[in-house]
């Protein structure tokens, strides 16, 4: 069972944050409903709605917090699965415009479910990011873009600068052992620039959000295609 209102609130101000009523209520159907649907469809290895309270909702809220994420942006969410980080940070931040991005239909099919039962809008894409951002309606179109838990950051930085027009951001959501200096010389040929990286602990475990500033257009020949960027990553 999703833990009550009065311990969310709790643990929620432990990181500085207001919960209401109306986000508990739809953080608690969000929670079930995936419970729910991952008995059948494979959404996410963290079941338990404690786990799910703090690795999944708490872990993807704070992105407002160190990730400087303000109302009324467009964000593109890269990757996002089973709706992490965007659509916790949408409920906590209704004026958020978000875009949520798998190349998996099965997970776009939940969110489409999720989002209606949640009462709130978004758009879906079933897609590659690589295939996407190439898209004339889709690049360099989005406020910020995110990823949590999709690749390196050298390889991320090729899915996800593209959507970003030049002047916003791109937020990678992090463990705290990855090398961000090896990924300096792809953000760069990208058209991007590391502007802050903020280090915190989510109930003992280290995590790390790096923005990563858009300062010019992203060259047309990126993102190349996945194998290219498996095979010789920037
Ligand atoms: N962001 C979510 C989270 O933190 O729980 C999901 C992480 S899951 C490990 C990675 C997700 O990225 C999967 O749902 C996968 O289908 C998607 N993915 C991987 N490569 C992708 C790509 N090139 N374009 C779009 N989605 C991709």
């Amino acid at each position: 069972m999703f833990p009550d209102y009065t311990f969310c609130c709790r643990e929620f101000k432990k990181y500085g944050l207001e919960l209401n009523k109306i986000s508990y209520e739809k953080l608690e159907i969000y929670c079930d409903f995936l419970i729910e649907y991952n008995n059948y469809v494979n959404l996410t290895a963290i079941t338990n709605p404690v786990d799910i309270l703090y690795k999944h909702f708490i872990d993807s809220i704070l992105l407002a917090e160190y990730g400087e994420i303000s109302d009324e942006i467009s964000l593109i969410d890269v990757g996002t699965g089973a709706g992490f980080p965007s659509v916790p940070l949408k409920i906590f931040m209704p004026e958020i415009k978000i875009t949520l991005l798998d190349s998996l239909n099965k997970r776009i099919e939940f969110l489409k479910k999720l989002c209606n039962k949640l009462e709130i809008e978004a758009e879906f894409i079933h897609g590659r990011a690589e295939d996407i951002s190439k898209m004339a309606e889709y690049r360099e179109k989005f406020d910020v873009s995110c990823a949590r838990a999709v690749a390196n950051l050298s390889v991320l930085s090729e899915l996800c600068l593209p959507f970003v027009s030049v002047g916003g951001r791109f937020i990678a959501m992090k463990g705290p052992n990855e090398d961000i200096a090896s990924a300096a010389g792809a953000i760069e040929i990208l058209g991007g620039t590391v502007s802050r990286e903020t280090n915190y602990d989510l109930e003992n475990e280290k995590r790390r959000i790096i923005q990563i500033k858009k300062i010019s257009h992203t060259p047309t020949k990126y993102p190349r295609n996945s194998s290219q960027i498996k095979k010789k990553p920037l």
